[in-house]
């Protein structure tokens, strides 16, 4: 049968039991079975894994699915085999086989039985695995969370660069599909030139999560008391609390049971068996409340979470997207709670310091956007969408209410005239600064960069010294989101001038601006995951 012929609403019904496709579920399925390259943005939860298991069951031949974590490949194997009657339709190949194990999934793939063959991505660099693969028919590649190919994801791992070529070797015109829950523009780009498929058909699931509340709050002294009111609250809900450092998880688990919340911490210093244990009684509802670290929630899938509460910033805007994700995923109420302190942040920074240099000014571009999406006074939602690539109608758009600064608007203050001043000022500067140096240049301070490039002696030079850093720095943020300046990303965040920028010199318009963040102090303390 052509497979354009095949009735994907029978084989999915036949296959997964469900009667309709979700989102762009089929869309998906039709370009993948009629062999093109296809790539796939969606959110966790948007149904990912059924992209490419369908096609897999319905083409000839094997598919090869590439994932990084051995623990979910065993839980995906196991529910495809429930799928079927044929225990050999999906296989895990890696390290952990026998001799014994690895000859029977040979022999169920050469014998056209294995659908799907699950893979790690240094299992894929094996000569051996290689030359045999490159012998079988493979209908596609599937490489599941491609976010780890880009430095500018969350999850860089260098063994999924080495991937396009090895697929060349197993065959050129063997179709590539990408997927990921994670994508900003930088990513997206990253991964279709990586995976050598600028050419791929892309299908990309709004990251809107109208039912999720957004909120940030200024991280001071009684930062406890706050979240224990804030719980307390939440009487009898499931919640997840984040934090930095596995120190101030047991802290803070403690706190709360003594203020007699159920609560149970969860991070990597725990043995498996009190982590398993833990994440039980959260999943059982034995317990309210998990104290964590990031290193709970991968693949975890408890739909009635009502709320997550960051006690520490995360470090970028993806890792917040993905915690506050783990909300409301059965569609209700769920309330993301994030406490934020400049600080913080510093501490974020001095954390970064023994890293390669292209690996810290990563971090610090990612940790800038937190802190804008911190401090933003305008809406969160549309922040973060924006981020993601994505544009959102925060006045009609689905959950357009649903942030704290929407509910409660900042006061708003005219600043027409500093904009142009910091247009000009980026215009003057040839756009050859990142924001630091522009503001440096604004209000005529002096580091090694502006001494070598004689800005001092320029005319424009403290132009803006009637405002201070801090003013600078939020004007900055918000003529950013406003697309007026942006930020270039390959030079990890020198400022640029837009078109609508240059407009704006030109012919100035009212630019109301949103008052600042007040910034407070909290205590120091080392950050280990
Ligand atoms: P992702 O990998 O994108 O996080 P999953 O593949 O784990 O998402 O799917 C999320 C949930 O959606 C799973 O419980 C899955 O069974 C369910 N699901 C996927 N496709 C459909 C569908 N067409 N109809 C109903 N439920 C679906």
């Amino acid at each position: 049968m052509k497979p354009s012929e095949i009735d994907l609403h029978k084989e999915l019904k036949k296959f997964f039991g469900f009667n309709q496709f979700k989102g762009l579920q089929e869309g998906v399925v039709r370009s993948i079975i009629t062999h093109n390259n296809t790539f796939v943005i969606m959110p966790t939860g948007g149904g990912k894994s059924l992209c490419y298991q369908l096609p897999a069951l319905v083409l000839d031949g094997t598919a090869i699915v590439v994932s990084p974590l051995i623990a979910l490949m065993k839980n995906q194997v196991d529910a495809i085999r429930s799928l079927s009657s044929e225990f050999g339709v999906a296989h895990v190949l890696n390290s952990s086989l026998t001799k014994t194990e690895v000859n029977q999934v040979k022999k169920d793939i050469t014998s056209g039985l294995t659908k799907l063959l699950y893979v790690a991505p240094e299992s894929l660099t094996k000569e051996e695995y290689v030359d045999f693969l490159k012998g079988v028919p493979i209908s596609f590649v599937a490489i599941d969370e491609a976010h780890c190919i880009s430095e500018w994801g969350h999850d860089f791992r260098p063994e999924y660069r080495n991937l396009r070529s090895i697929i060349k070797q197993l065959g050129e015109e063997i179709p590539v599909i990408g997927l990921t829950a994670t994508a900003t523009p930088k990513v997206q780009e990253d991964i279709l030139k990586n995976l050598d498929m600028t050419d791929a058909n892309t299908f990309k699931a709004s990251f809107n999560r109208p039912n999720l509340f957004y909120e940030v709050r200024t991280k001071t002294k009684n930062i406890e008391g706050d979240i224990i009111r804030f719980i307390k609250q939440h009487k009898g809900k499931s919640g997840v609390i984040y934090c930095l450092s596995r120190k101030k998880v047991e802290e803070i688990a403690q706190v709360l049971q003594v203020n007699g919340i159920s609560a149970v911490p969860y991070h990597a210093g725990l043995d498996a068996k009190t982590r398993a244990k833990h994440q039980d009684m959260f999943l059982m509802e034995d317990v309210e409340v998990v104290v964590a670290t990031i290193a709970f929630g991968m693949g975890i899938d408890k739909p009635d979470v009502r709320f997550v509460i960051h006690h520490d910033i995360p470090k970028s805007l993806e890792s917040y997207y993905q915690e506050t994700g783990r909300a409301g995923r059965d569609g209700g109420e769920g309330h993301c709670l994030a406490y934020y302190s400049y600080k913080d942040i510093e501490k974020l920074e001095k954390f970064m310091a023994g890293k390669p240099v292209a690996e810290q000014e990563i971090g610090f571009a990612l940790l800038q956007e937190v802190v804008a999406y911190a401090e933003t006074s305008m809406s969160r939602r549309k922040f973060l969408l924006h981020y993601f690539g994505e544009e959102f109608d925060d006045v009609d758009g689905e959950g357009a209410d649903m942030d704290d600064n929407v509910r409660n608007p900042k006061k708003k203050v005219e600043a027409q005239d500093q904009v142009v001043t910091l247009l000009e000022t980026v215009r003057d500067t040839k756009e050859l600064y990142k924001s630091k140096e522009v503001i440096f240049t604004l209000i005529g301070k002096i580091n090694a960069t502006i001494k070598a490039h004689k800005t001092d002696a320029q005319k424009f030079f403290a132009k803006g010294n009637d405002h201070d850093e801090k003013y600078w720095m939020a004007l900055i943020r918000q003529v950013l989101v406003d697309g007026l300046l942006s930020k270039d990303i390959e030079t990890y965040g020198v400022i640029k001038l837009t078109q609508k920028g240059k407009d704006f010199i030109k012919k100035p318009y009212s630019f109301m601006m949103s008052e600042d963040h007040e910034y407070s102090e909290t205590e120091d303390e080392a950050i280990v995951t």
